[in-house]
Parts: C-alpha cells; sequence; structure tokens
C-alpha cells in the first residue's frame, strides 16, 4: 500500500511514498500529512473469522491487510511487545460498567497511559528500518507527559535511534516526571525546560527549523525524525484495538455480530478518533465516534457547527492534561479523506493564515454523519470520578470526559465503548481530589490514598519509581536546548 499527501503534490516531493518512506519524513508537500491511498476491506466473514483470535493475531492479520513494506519478521517482534503488558493474552482489557457501557483499558502497558499501544511496536519497526539502511537517527520529542515516557521507553537501548525529549519543567506530574527522568540508557536525553508546555513546543519547532542546527547534524551524519501523533507508523497501530473491543463485547455476549455501538474516546491530537474513523471505513459496525472534550472544546465547537475557529481561545490547563490542545492535527486525515487533497489544502492554508474556517452545510452533514461531540468541564469530570467510582470502576479524568459525550450524544439505544486511556496511577492528585476531597497532595500520598479507599495495590512499576536514582538531571534555559541536544550527540 502506498501513502499519498493530503494537501496534494507541490512537484518536489514524491506524489506516493511506501510505509517507510512515510513514517520516516512525515510531513509531505505543503506541510501536509501522508494518508493511505485507500483502506483495505474487511468484510462480515472477516470479524466471524477473527473471533476466536488473540490480540497479537488480529493485528497480525489487519496490518497484513494493509499490505505494507515491512518484513513480516519485525512486524512480529513488534507485535510480541504487547507480551510486556500486564495480561500477555489479553492486552486490552474490556469492563463492563453499566448495561449498555463497555470500557476498553487502553493504559496496561509498561508507562500506564495509552500512547504505549502505538509507540511500543512503532520504536521496534522505526528502529528497524534505520538500522536497515544503515542510517542514524535522532528522534525529538515535546511531552506534556504521557508521549515523553512511552518514547523513552520503546527506543531505549536501541541501535541507530537516539532520543532527546523536553518536557516543561514543573507541567507534568511527579510520576510522568519520574518516569522520564529515571530513566537511564546512553541513547537517551531527558531536557527539562524552564517553562510551560507552549514554550517547550515552540523550542522544538525552532529546533526543526534551525539551518545550523540541520547542517550540525548533516555532519555528523544524522537523520532527524519525530515521535509525534501524526505519523502514520503510529496511526496503523491506532486501528486495531477499535476492531478487538469490538470483537470482545462479541464475545461477552454484549451484543451480536453485525450490531452497531458506538465508539466514545477522549480527544487530544484525534489520533485515536482516525483509528476509529479508519476502522469504521473499513468495516466495522459503528454508529458514530463519540468525541470527548475537557474545557478546550474546540472540537466540539467544530463538530457542532463546522467552524474551526482559533482566534478567540487559548490553550486553558484542565485536570485532563494530555486532552489541553487545540490545534487538533490529525482532523486533517479526517477532511482530506471524505473532501479530498484540494478542498484540505484550501481549508488548512486558511487556518494557517486567517486561523480559521468554516465548512460548507454539505461537509458538516457529513462530518456529522460520523462524529458526535461534547466536552466536559473538570468540575463534572471529578463527579463523574466519584460517581462511576461508587459503581464500583475506578478511572482516570482523561476517561471521565466520555462519561458526558455518552449521556448527551447517543441518539439510539446501542452498546457504547468508552476508551479508557490512563490508568489511575498518572493522574492521582486529582482522582483523590475526586474520592476524598483533598487537595493539593503529592502524587505519592494521593496514590497511597487511592489504593486504600478503593482497596488496590500500586503496581510496582509507580511505586518503584519514588525509589530509583535520578539519571538526568539536566534542566535547563530554552534558548540553550540546542546546544545541550548538540552535546549529547
Ligand atoms: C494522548 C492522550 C489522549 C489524546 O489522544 P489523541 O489520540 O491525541 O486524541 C487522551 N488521553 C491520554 C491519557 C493521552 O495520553
Amino acid at each position: 500500500m502506498n501513502f499519498i499527501e493530503t494537501r496534494g503534490n507541490d512537484g518536489r516531493h514524491p506524489e506516493t511514498v511506501s510505509f517507510s518512506e512515510a513514517i520516516l519524513t512525515p510531513i509531505s508537500s505543503f506541510g501536509g500529512l501522508y494518508s493511505p491511498e485507500s483502506l483495505p476491506k474487511l468484510d462480515p466473514s472477516f470479524f466471524t473469522s477473527q473471533l476466536d483470535s488473540d490480540y497479537k493475531t488480529l493485528a497480525r492479520v489487519i496490518l497484513a491487510s494493509f499490505n505494507i513494506d515491512i518484513d513480516a519478521t519485525i512486524i512480529k517482534h513488534a507485535l510480541d511487545l504487547y507480551d510486556s503488558f500486564d495480561d500477555p493474552s489479553n492486552p486490552v482489557p474490556v469492563t463492563k460498567v453499566y448495561d449498555d457501557l463497555y470500557v476498553s483499558e487502553l493504559y496496561h502497558g509498561p508507562t500506564r497511559a495509552f500512547k504505549d499501544m502505538a509507540l511500543q511496536p512503532f520504536g521496534v519497526v522505526l528502529s528497524a528500518i534505520a538500522q536497515n539502511r544503515k542510517e542514524r537517527y535522532l528522534i525529538l520529542a515535546a511531552t506534556s507527559g504521557d508521549t515523553g515516557p512511552a518514547a523513552l521507553e520503546t527506543f531505549k537501548n536501541k541501535t541507530n535511534v537516539q532520543v532527546a525529549c523536553m518536557y516543561p519543567e514543573g507541567g507534568t506530574s511527579d510520576v510522568q516526571r519520574l518516569q522520564m527522568v529515571t530513566e537511564d540508557a546512553h541513547n537517551l536525553k531527558v531536557i527539562g525546560v524552564k517553562g510551560d508546555f507552549d514554550d517547550t513546543q515552540t523550542a522544538l519547532k525552532r529546533l526543526l527549523a534551525s539551518e545550523t542546527f540541520k547542517r550540525t547534524l548533516k555532519q555528523k551524519d544524522v537523520h532527524l525524525s519525530a515521535a509525534n501523533s501524526v505519523n502514520f507508523g503510529r496511526i496503523i497501530f491506532q486501528i486495531i484495538y477499535h476492531v478487538h473491543s469490538y470483537l470482545e463485547l462479541v464475545r461477552q455476549n454484549a451484543i451480536d455480530m453485525g450490531e452497531k455501538v458506538y465508539l466514545d474516546l477522549p480527544s487530544g491530537n484525534f489520533g485515536n478518533a482516525l483509528g476509529g474513523y479508519y476502522a469504521m471505513k473499513m468495516g466495522l459496525p459503528v454508529e458514530k465516534i463519540l468525541i470527548a472534550s475537557n474545557s478546550n472544546n474546540i472540537l466540539t465547537r467544530f463538530i457542532h457547527s463546522g467552524h474551526y475557529d482559533l482566534r478567540t481561545l487559548s490553550v486553558v490547563q484542565t485536570t485532563s492534561p494530555a486532552m489541553d490542545i487545540l490545534k487538533s492535527s490529525n482532523v486533517e486525515r479526517v477532511l482530506f479523506d471524505l473532501f479530498g487533497a484540494e478542498r484540505t489544502k484550501d481549508l488548512m492554508h486558511q487556518l494557517d493564515s486567517d486561523k480559521c474556517y468554516q465548512l460548507t452545510t454539505d461537509e458538516l452533514e457529513q462530518i456529522q454523519s460520523i462524529f458526535a461531540a461534547d466536552y466536559c468541564e473538570d468540575d463534572e469530570g471529578i463527579a463523574y470520578i466519584k460517581r462511576v467510582f461508587d459503581r464500583g470502576y475506578l478511572m482516570d479524568p482523561h476517561t471521565a470526559t466520555c462519561f458526558k459525550a455518552y449521556e448527551t450524544c447517543r441518539d439510539k439505544p446501542l452498546k457504547t465503548i468508552v476508551y479508557s486511556t490512563a490508568e489511575w496511577t498518572k493522574f492521582s492528585p486529582v482522582i483523590a481530589n475526586a474520592l476524598t476531597g483533598e487537595i493539593d497532595v503529592h502524587d505519592i500520598d494521593a496514590l497511597k490514598s487511592i489504593a486504600k479507599v478503593a482497596d488496590i495495590t500500586i503496581p510496582s512499576m509507580i511505586s518503584e519509581l519514588f525509589e530509583k536514582e535520578i539519571a538526568q538531571k539536566t534542566v535547563i534555559e530554552k534558548d540553550a536546548i540546542e546546544q545541550e541536544i548538540l552535546a549529547f550527540l
């Protein structure tokens, strides 16, 4: 399968690229993204035939249907990483919470957030390609908390790949920071940056555009890549768990094969939602995809009105920080898939120059036939965490936003799959607040009080973090990042 460009071709980039090229250089003509030329079709007999498959088998079959230029042995090796999840026979458990609401838990990997679902296998694939090509890569990552630990974990000790990961000093939870600064491997560099996440991300973009930086990398024979969520190498692994979760509902006798369901997910950069959209287009019986947001509700406004408007908004900090985002990059791939390259280029150009765009009535109808959306304020989220806990289920603040969409966005009595994107251990102060009312406690105290109230144990990979040695001590001003990374190389 080949990949084509969401904003059309500028005559300088290749018009189509292979999967491996799309993931090594994810940005295409006019700043667009690579998208699959066509999607494989999974007919009803496919789902029946996979009903008894375990996660890795299902993944292998779906990936094979994409016919990508990656050796089967590398794919096998990549998928074997799901063996390190809590239950190797079922890395993504699906739990019934209400009669018509099931939670698909995507956080049972090494860093306890759903970024592992894609970044774990992606790391294996990317470093295998780098090795085959005998090229060295520098992977840059700016993180607000979950991508950083997952990227470090997957690339640690990999040959031909070095990672420089920047996080805002003071802007992550204790657990997230410890997950990064206790990583000790020769090919990893973790840099605390003084400032907030926007400062960190701006510094990263400046670096990606810096001529001296690129020249120096070239002299050292190092290629530059990024592990961010527009990389199709991550998206492809995010199609699989939607199919798996659906089949789980069939296996649990919650639905009959072929019955439609709602997918309900906490959305930031729209990678999870895009995976669901592709699964639906490939044939998964989905009624609608519910897009849950926090008070950074640009996606809710967009799906309600067709108006994507950045002009009057600025990012506000919430208790679900992985969704504190206004430029939701993967929306572009849906626009391209529905309206074509010319229109997508036009809309994205308007977003760059005017900070907004407006869909036509017909375009909006198409979007609304696939997506519905609502947003959940922090205090509502806290109330959902408490209410759902009282019914016997513990969830994190990102997952909580889905319960609002579940209540307001469905117009048919169909089963709903809510995606849980983080374990309670990653955002414990908020959850402790919801369950016990305590405020401003440190992670370690919050973890202990939740463990007590909920009568659960803190997973060892989290409790051990507080004992580990700090291996990464660099904290610098944002102007010093370039020098720091060059010294690391
Ligand atoms: C990254 C992340 C999200 C948002 O996912 P997208 O694919 O970017 O929409 C939601 N919840 C958590 C905990 C995350 O880490």
